[in-house]
């Protein structure tokens, strides 16, 4: 995505602007990153120069947990602890679960 997009993108979620950029890469375009909402603390993947600013519904836990564990060293704190609708801390949690049954 552009960078001035950043201008006018509002969160899906609640409407709040603006939103919070992190970039992993990078050319003339943002080509991964995320953006994240620091008042509902939902956070939206940046793939292949796409925003996927979708409502919670419409997304695939298994696919964007995928996404941030790629990126969990360069990604923002508060979107690895608290993240919304999926974080990595969650995931811990289910998979201690798992292992305990
Ligand atoms: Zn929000």
């Amino acid at each position: 995505m552009k960078h001035k997009l950043l201008d006018i993108l509002a969160c899906p979620t609640d409407s709040f602007f603006p939103l919070e950029l992190s970039i992993f890469e990078e050319n003339e375009e943002i080509i991964s990153g995320i953006l994240f909402c620091p008042k509902c603390l939902h956070w939206y993947p940046i793939r292949e120069r796409i925003p996927e600013m979708f409502p919670d519904r419409q997304r695939d836990e298994e696919d964007e947990l995928k996404f941030l564990n790629k990126w969990k060293e360069v990604a923002p704190q508060q979107v690895i602890k608290v993240g919304k609708p999926f974080n990595i801390n969650n995931q811990l949690i289910k998979s201690k679960t798992k292992s305990f049954f």
